[in-house]
């Protein structure tokens, strides 16, 4: 089977109705494409729980700054479409900026309508160093829920504070689908899969490879019986590569999103850095 590539949003939609005539049940998996294992895995967990699937492919220029990468970041539709055939997914959905926000208008809120998540979940991690970001990613993915209309869709914990904007976005607008939450998956050392992880050097590589070993010692020291953040902190900070300034490492209650001094069951211990140019995310949920 062939997977139909479409740029247009009616296309899409003429599509979904018959699906729907015909009482499938519909997966979509955003993504912004040069798709790797980690997506490949939330296209799985679609392909197993939905009868048909949908995967978008869309670098949404409203979620990055003016001084990030939108203009580099990796594009290759061709790949991600052999991708998303081999694993039969039915529709790939890959619109222009111009088809998603208009002809002419200015990519922000005097132009276009945008979804601001709560302060409290937008202000700190990421969202800090990335004003606006995850007002574009709630923008867009609303969107996409919009135009596609599925029953259930899926996103990598990978982006643990994205996720849980997602999941809150759907609560607080009564939304009428269902977010599946994918674990992370990892090169067999430990590097978190990322598109970006292509802008890295042989030795930038070597070096962003111990955020996860960070994440992986904290991790242990919680299983010998330590649980005070400040001290995990400290031991995360031990292992990172000198050459890396973390931008933050966060211990957060993933219930409330509230930090919290002490770890248990439930905290999200997260981290961003850059190493070189490149800014890296990675997690772990304890
Ligand atoms: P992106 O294309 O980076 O916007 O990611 C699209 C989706 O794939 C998001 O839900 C991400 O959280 C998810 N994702 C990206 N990398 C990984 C990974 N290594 N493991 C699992 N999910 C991932």
């Amino acid at each position: 089977m062939t997977v139909t590539v479409f740029n247009k949003i009616i296309d899409v939609k003429n599509t979904v109705n018959e699906w729907r005539k015909n009482n499938k049940t519909i997966g979509l998996v955003p993504t912004m494409g040069a798709l790797h294992n980690g997506h490949a895995s939330l296209i799985k967990k679609a392909k197993e729980t939905c009868d048909k699937v949908v995967v978008s492919v869309f670098v949404n220029p409203i979620q990055f700054g003016p001084n990030e990468d939108y203009n580099k970041y990796p594009r290759d539709l061709e790949s991600d479409r052999r991708l998303c055939e081999e694993m039969g997914v039915d529709i790939i959905f890959a619109p222009t900026p111009t088809e998603m926000y208009g002809e002419g208008a200015k990519l922000s809120n005097t132009d276009i309508t945008f979804v601001c998540p709560p302060y409290n979940l937008i202000d700190c991690l990421c969202g800090k160093s990335r004003p606006g970001h995850f007002d574009g990613v709630a923008t867009v993915v609303l969107k996409l829920f919009n135009i596609v209309t599925p029953d259930y869709a899926f996103f990598g914990q990978k982006d643990a504070q994205q996720l849980f904007i997602l999941k809150k976005m759907v609560k607080d607008l009564n939304l009428n689908l269902t977010i599946i939450p994918c674990p992370i998956v990892r090169e067999s050392d430990g590097l978190a899969l990322s598109s970006r992880n292509t802008y890295l050097s042989k030795e930038e590589r070597e070096r962003a490879l111990t955020i996860s070993k960070a994440l992986n010692y904290v991790h242990t020291l919680y299983k010998k019986g330590i649980t005070d953040s400040a001290t995990l902190f400290d031991s995360a900070v031990s292992v990172l590569d000198k050459e890396i300034e973390p931008e933050y490492i966060e211990f957060r209650d993933y219930e409330t999103f509230n930090k919290t001094d002490t770890v248990k069951e439930n905290t999200l211990i997260a981290i961003a850095a850059k190493v070189g140019n490149t800014r890296l995310i990675d997690n772990i949920i304890i």
